[in-house]
C-alpha cells in the first residue's frame, strides 16, 4: 500500500451532497501549497485554518531551503551534545521543566531513533525528499509565480574553532556519498566572500546548491493567492471533529459542518490530535523555536549563515535580518519566552560585528516534530481518500512544495515520485 499510488480520488465531480472535493486543514506551507497544487490539477478545494493563512510556524522560519540538511537530528553525536546544550546558560537547547513528564516518552523515542542504522535509514529518507525539493519550487516558479521570493544564491556554515574545521572537513566527506555539493573557504576565502562576517571566524563550509525565499510569509500567502484565484475556498474555522464514512468525511468545526470526498490533514504541530480520532498514532511533539527580526540592521550576511559553534542562522530577508534558532522543550501551552528570542543578538554581533538595528522583534513557533525526523506523508492505511502531510520539523519550508507534488500525485492516482515507505503513518 506503501510506497505505490493509492486509488486516488476520482476526477472531480459536481459537488452533490459535499461542500468540496478535497478539504486541507492546516494553511501553513504544507496546507497552502497543497492545496494549491490539488485546486491546479482540477479538484474543488477548501483550505481550513483557524488562524489564517501563515499563521504559525510558516511566518517566522529562518527561510533556508536546507537541501544539504540531510541527516536525522537524533544521532549519536546530537545525543553526546546534549548535557552541553543543556546546561549552557542561555543555550540552543531548553526544556521547561515542568513539560518534562509529558515529554518523557517522545524522548526516549528519539534517543531511540539515534542508532545507527535508524539514522542511516533516515538519511536515506531525508535526501530523497531534499534532492527534489527545490526542483518542486523551480516548478512553482515557473507555474504560478513566485514573486522574486526564491533566491538560489547557496547558504554557508561558518566555525570559530579549530574543532568545528575538523568537524566541518568529516561532514564534506558524510555529504558527498549523497552528492551534496560543499566547497571549503578557509579565513582569506571567506573574508573575500562576505566582508561582514566576523574577521575571526576560521573557515565556511559553503553549500552552492542551497536557497532562501525571501519571506516565508509572503510565500504562503503568495501561494494562497493563486489558490484563491484558481477558484480555491479559504475558511477560517477550527476543526474540532473529524468524522470518516465510507464515501465522504465529515467535519465538525467551529461555526459548522464541512462534507469532503477527500481530506488532507496537514496541521503542523497539532496533526497529531485530528490522526488521532481516526485511529492512528504519531508521537509528534513540538521543538519550539525563535526568531528575532532586525529591520534596518546596520550589517547583514550575503546569504544565510548559520554559525556551527553557537547554533544559529542569520538570514537576510526582504524586511531586515531574521536571527533564527533554539530548540525549547516545552509542549503547545506554556507560553513564550521572549529571553530566548533577545538572547540572539548578542550571539548574531559575534557572527557580524557592529551589528545593530532600529527595531527588534521577537517570535516563537511550534516545528511539528516526530523521534525519527522523518514527517508522516501519505494515504491513511484504514481509510480511503485521507492523506496526513505533517511533521516536518526543522524542514517544512525546504519540503512544502515536494511534499505538496507528491499528495497531488497521491490524491490522483499517480505513482509518487519519490518512495513513501519511510514516511507512512503506520510506523509508529
Ligand atoms: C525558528 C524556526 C526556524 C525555522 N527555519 C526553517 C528553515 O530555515 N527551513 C525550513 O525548511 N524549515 C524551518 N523551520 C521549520 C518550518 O517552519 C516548519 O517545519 C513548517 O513551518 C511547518 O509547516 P506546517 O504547514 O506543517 O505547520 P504550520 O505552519 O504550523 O501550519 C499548521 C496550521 O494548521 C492550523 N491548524 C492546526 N490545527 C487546526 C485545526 N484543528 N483546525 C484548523 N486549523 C488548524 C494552524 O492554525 C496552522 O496555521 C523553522 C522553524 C522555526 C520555529
Amino acid at each position: 500500500m506503501v510506497g505505490r499510488a493509492s486509488k486516488g480520488l476520482d476526477a472531480p465531480i459536481a459537488l452533490q451532497g459535499y461542500d468540496c472535493d478535497i478539504a486541507v486543514v492546516g494553511a501553513g506551507v504544507i496546507g497552502t501549497t497543497t492545496a494549491l497544487e490539488l485546486q491546479a490539477a482540477g479538484y474543488d478545494v477548501m483550505l481550513i485554518d483557524r488562524k489564517g493563512v501563515a499563521a504559525e510556524c510558516s511566518f517566522g522560519n529562518a527561510g533556508h531551503l536546507a537541501v544539504e540538511h540531510i541527516f536525522p537530528l537524533s544521532s549519536p553525536a546530537t545525543i553526546a551534545q546534549v548535557p552541553r546544550m543543556l546546561l549552557a546558560p542561555n543555550g540552543p537547547l531548553s526544556i521547561r521543566w515542568q513539560y518534562l513528564p509529558k515529554l518523557m516518552p517522545w524522548l526516549l523515542k528519539f534517543l531511540w531513533a539515534g542508532r545507527p542504522a535508524q539514522v542511516a535509514r533516515g538519511t536515506k529518507a531525508i535526501s530523497a525528499l531534499n534532492e527534489q525539493a527545490l526542483t518542486a519550487y523551480r516548478s512553482l516558479d515557473a507555474r504560478f509565480g513566485l514573486d522574486g521570493l526564491l533566491h538560489e544564491d547557496g547558504t554557508l556554515v561558518v566555525y570559530e574553532s579549530d574543532k568545528g574545521i575538523e568537524g566541518a572537513h568529516k561532514e564534506q566527506g558524510a555529504l558527498a556519498e549523497f552528492g551534496v555539493e560543499t566547497e571549503f573557504l578557509e579565513s582569506t576565502a571567506l573574508k573575500d566572500f562576505d566582508p561582514a562576517l566576523n574577521p575571526a571566524l576560521k573557515g565556511a563550509l559553503r553549500f552552492p546548491g542551497s536557497a532562501h525565499v525571501g519571506d516565508p510569509a509572503r510565500l504562503v500567502r503568495k501561494l494562497a493567492s493563486h489558490f484563491v484565484r484558481l477558484g480555491g475556498r479559504i475558511e477560517r474555522q477550527e476543526v474540532r471533529t473529524i468524522e470518516a464514512e465510507i464515501s465522504r468525511t465529515i467535519l465538525a468545526t467551529n461555526t459548522g459542518r464541512v462534507r469532503t470526498r477527500a481530506l488532507v490533514v496537514a496541521s503542523g504541530a497539532w496533526s497529531h490530535h485530528l490522526a488521532r480520532q481516526l485511529g492512528y498514532k504519531a508521537p509528534l511533539e513540538t521543538e519550539r523555536g525563535y526568531h528575532l527580526m532586525l529591520s534596518e540592521p546596520t550589517r547583514s550576511p550575503r546569504v544565510p549563515t548559520t554559525f556551527a559553534e553557537r547554533r544559529f542562522v542569520a538570514t537576510p530577508m526582504e524586511q531586515g535580518l531574521r536571527l533564527a534558532g533554539r530548540v525549547e522543550l516545552g509542549g503547545l501551552q506554556l507560553p513564550a519566552r521572549d529571553a530566548q528570542a533577545n538572547a540572539l543578538m548578542p550571539l548574531g554581533r559575534d557572527l557580524l560585528p557592529g551589528l545593530d538595528a532600529a527595531e527588534t522583534s521577537p517570535w516563537m513557533g511550534f516545528r511539528p516534530t516526530l523521534p525519527d525526523s522523518l514527517p508522516v506523508i501519505g494515504e491513511a492505511p484504514n481509510h480511503r481518500n485521507i492523506y496526513f502531510a505533517f511533521g516536518h520539523n526543522h524542514m517544512g519550508l525546504t519540503h512544502g512544495a515536494i511534499t505538496a507534488q507528491l499528495i497531488r500525485e497521491l490524491i490522483k492516482g499517480e505513482t509518487p515520485s519519490v518512495d513513501l515507505t519511510p514516511y507512512w503513518i503506520g510506523r509508529f
